[in-house]
């Protein structure tokens, strides 16, 4: 049975992907500090709890597991913090993986798929955005995933080594049947966000900025259901290890929704509605993201099931109502 190693597995996006991997019957360790996962969030698989940046642990687990295949997600993920305190997203995004990555060569390991961002294009020539844009990361949580991007090409140049780098836009949704879901403490992505607001456990929505060069004046984010997220892991996972050659894939529906029309479906899906704010933009925002994800359809074959903002966002409500951590 192939053998993957996944790091950050307890996690949002992370354990969506772990179940993904456990129905396609694969041995999964888990391998996560628990600072913003869950352990009842792994549904498959056993959790090895620790942080990336401990090497010698690393080594261990490595060693001691022998993955065909490590899958990197722990890291920080909120654009606004980068900006407050970049140092901490070059640290545990940048840093910790250049330990991972050596750790993974120290114990043979020599395939890696990669949790990326569309963050890595920051404010786009061109949108949709294709995968040979050019990297301008308007804020360290990009900057900080664009470094590891240059490092897997030039490592997998070098030879021995072959990644999957998956850019994901917005990952949002949680598992249609209600196991699992996202659950941070402080909720600052839109969705999870409105649907607090919804529940009564914030005042109000907040609309950071209304002057952007929009139809609305809000900004466009291509919204992805993290279940055709994870799908695109399995697939690249296979692609792997059929020999596949090191590639990097934009992860989207290639489709955009502004602040406002989310709302406005949230708002529909919950049939609450909440109080909204216009209020400043938010540092590190590009106005537009929409990807152009030919490749990944084209050479992965992945086909989305879920690509429906309204179903995205139920699945997302029927998971805050019922959510068990
Ligand atoms: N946003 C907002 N109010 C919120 C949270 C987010 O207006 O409470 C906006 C944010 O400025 C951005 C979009 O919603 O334009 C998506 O932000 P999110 O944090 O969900 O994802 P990001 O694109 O930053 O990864």
């Amino acid at each position: 049975m192939v053998r993957v190693l996944v790091t950050g597995g307890a996690g949002y996006i992370g354990s969506h992907v772990v179940k993904a991997l456990g129905e396609r019957e694969c041995e999964i360790l888990v391998f996560d500090n628990l600072s913003t996962g869950h352990k009842e969030a792994v549904l498959y698989g056993e959790l090895a709890e620790g942080d990336v940046g401990d090497e010698n642990l690393l080594g261990r687990v490595l060693t001691d597991f022998k993955p065909d295949v490590v899958m990197h997600f722990a890291a920080f993920i909120e654009v606004e913090e980068s900006v407050r305190n970049p140092v901490k997203y070059y640290e545990n995004n940048f840093c910790n993986t250049v330990k991972l990555l050596k750790a993974m060569r120290a114990a043979g390991v020599d395939k890696f798929i990669f949790s990326s961002s569309a963050a890595v294009y920051g404010e786009p020539d061109e949108v949709p955005i294709g995968e040979g844009a050019p990297f301008n990361p308007v804020n360290p949580y990009g900057a900080s995933k664009a470094f590891v991007e240059r490092l897997l090409k030039e490592l997998s140049d070098a030879g021995d080594f072959r990644y999957v780098s998956l850019r994901y836009f917005n990952a949002a949704g949680a598992d249609p049947e209600g196991r699992i879901g996202q659950s941070y403490k402080r909720a600052t992505h839109l969705i999870t966000r409105a649907l607090k607001v919804a529940k009564g456990e914030f005042e109000k929505l907040y609309i950071y900025g209304t002057d952007y060069p929009t139809p609305d004046g809000t900004c466009i984010r291509d919204y992805i259901h993290v279940d055709d997220l994870a799908k695109a892991h399995v697939l690249a996972l296979d692609y792997l290890l059929s020999g596949g050659e090191s590639r990097a894939f934009n992860c989207g529906y290639g489709r955009g929704y502004s602040v406002k029309e989310v709302i406005e479906t949230a708002k529909k899906v919950t049939k609450v509605d909440f109080p909204v704010e216009e209020a400043a933009r938010r540092p590190g925002d590009p106005a537009v993201l929409i990807a152009d994800s030919s490749r990944i359809r084209g050479a992965l074959s992945w086909e989305p099931e879920y690509d429906d903002l309204e179903f995205i966002i139920k699945t997302a409500w029927n998971w805050e109502l019922n959510k068990r951590f």
